[in-house]
């Protein structure tokens, strides 16, 4: 009787501890999840803020920003960019909390090998990894980093760069950071690519595409602005109008595509004055363009005038067997000698341009 007694005691006993087993359990799951309530929401204010976003260096910018507030207790964070044209990556933000070194600004074995395979990534501790040999991970070697957690910014196949994030404690990220982390790489991935694409939008609308030059809206926004800045007279803008000489001959000659490859030879030389910030150029009408160099004087604008016309009347365009030359006629104006409105300059310049034509082309008038 005594034993059947002890046994349904020992039985009830081990039922009461299985109990307390999952209740402590549960306990440990409530705790946790006032926690991971408050984490989805900061996620979703997160995405929020994200989606509004239209400029890619904003994007990268609360990018860091976001990642510095879901893990304050980072060593150091990198966000790399990838550069499309030489394929590699370049260190563009950096967190840190001390003064580190930081050798790897085009990335190491961890981003090299999340590039190949696509993916994010969790290293627990890299001195047991065995994806990896420690001796060749610079952020162990330098900051004495254990932990690494890191994900890539792509849509799909387009790959636009990797947030990693180190710690120097060993089994510091868990693979719920590694869902958030992911999470907020992908949505900030779609607004990166959305924001390219508006960008490049923005860029047809006002470029010409047979030479690629910005169109004549835009450099006349740019014109008013350099008038705006040059309106006390305390610098000068200069503005030069070319115009091709004879060019409908050339089409009538050789043919319209000759003609368009004359437009994109001479679009070539103006693009060359580009590299100079002060200037901009445009392709005005069919086979008008016009230039403008912000703080200059007379005879610096007269010479590159002078310069681009020699340019385009030694040059040559070649088709089938022929070789075609051609030459430009230019009209200079400075503002604000030479008047007080935009309307002003621009009849000025299309007046010396024909001014131009009429003393035999290929010529700047006035000249110096
Ligand atoms: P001038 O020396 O006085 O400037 O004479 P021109 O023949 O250059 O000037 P005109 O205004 O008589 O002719 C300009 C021609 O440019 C007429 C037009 O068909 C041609 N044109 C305009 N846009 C394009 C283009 O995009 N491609 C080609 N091939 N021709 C174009
Ligand atoms: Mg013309
Ligand atoms: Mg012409």
């Amino acid at each position: 009787m005594v034993s059947r007694n002890t046994n349904i005691i020992d039985y009830q006993e081990e039922k009461v501890n299985i109990l307390e087993n999952s209740l402590a359990k549960k306990n440990k799951v409530l705790e946790y999840l006032p926690l991971k309530q408050k984490k989805s929401s900061f996620l979703v204010k997160l995405s929020q803020e994200l989606i509004e976003l239209e400029d890619p260096e904003d994007i990268f910018d609360f990018l860091i920003s976001a990642v510095n507030k879901l893990f304050p207790d980072f060593t150091f964070v990198s966000l790399y960019e990838f550069n499309k044209k030489n394929h590699s990556l370049e260190l563009i933000h950096s967190l840190k909390k001390k003064d580190m070194a930081i050798k790897e600004k085009q990335g190491c074995e961890i981003e090299r090998w999340m590039m190949r395979q696509n993916s994010s990534i969790l290293i627990e501790d890299i001195r047991k990894d065995f994806r990896f040999d420690s001796s060749q991970i610079d952020g162990f070697l330098q900051r004495k980093s254990l932990s690494f957690l890191a994900s890539p910014l792509s849509v799909g196949e387009d790959f636009f760069g990797i947030i990693r994030i180190e710690s120097e404690k060993a089994n510091f990220f868990s693979y719920d950071d590694l869902r958030s982390l992911s999470n907020i790489c992908d949505l900030g991935a779609v607004v990166f690519e959305r924001a390219n694409l508006i960008k490049r939008v923005q860029e047809l609308a006002i470029t010409d595409s047979l030479t690629s030059l910005p169109l004549r809206n835009y450099f006349i926004e740019k014109t008013k602005a350099e008038f705006n800045r040059a309106r006390d007279g305390s610098t000068s803008v200069g503005l030069v109008m070319f115009d091709i000489d004879d060019f409908k001959k050339i089409n009538d000659t050789h043919g319209h595509m000759v003609g368009d490859l004359v437009l994109k030879k001479f679009a070539k030389i103006l693009k060359s004055i580009e590299e100079d910030p002060r200037s901009a150029v445009c392709r005005y009408g069919g086979e008008e363009f016009m230039i403008l160099v912000a703080d200059t004087n007379r005879e610096e604008v007269s010479k590159i005038a002078e310069n681009i016309r020699k340019k385009a009347s030694n040059s040559t365009v070649s088709y089938r067997r022929n070789k075609v030359n051609f030459t430009i006629s230019g009209g200079l104006a400075i503002y604000p000698d030479g008047g007080k409105s935009l309307d002003q300059i621009f009849s000025f310049v299309d007046r010396m341009m024909y001014q131009a034509k009429k003393e035999g082309k290929n010529r700047i008038c006035p000249s110096l």
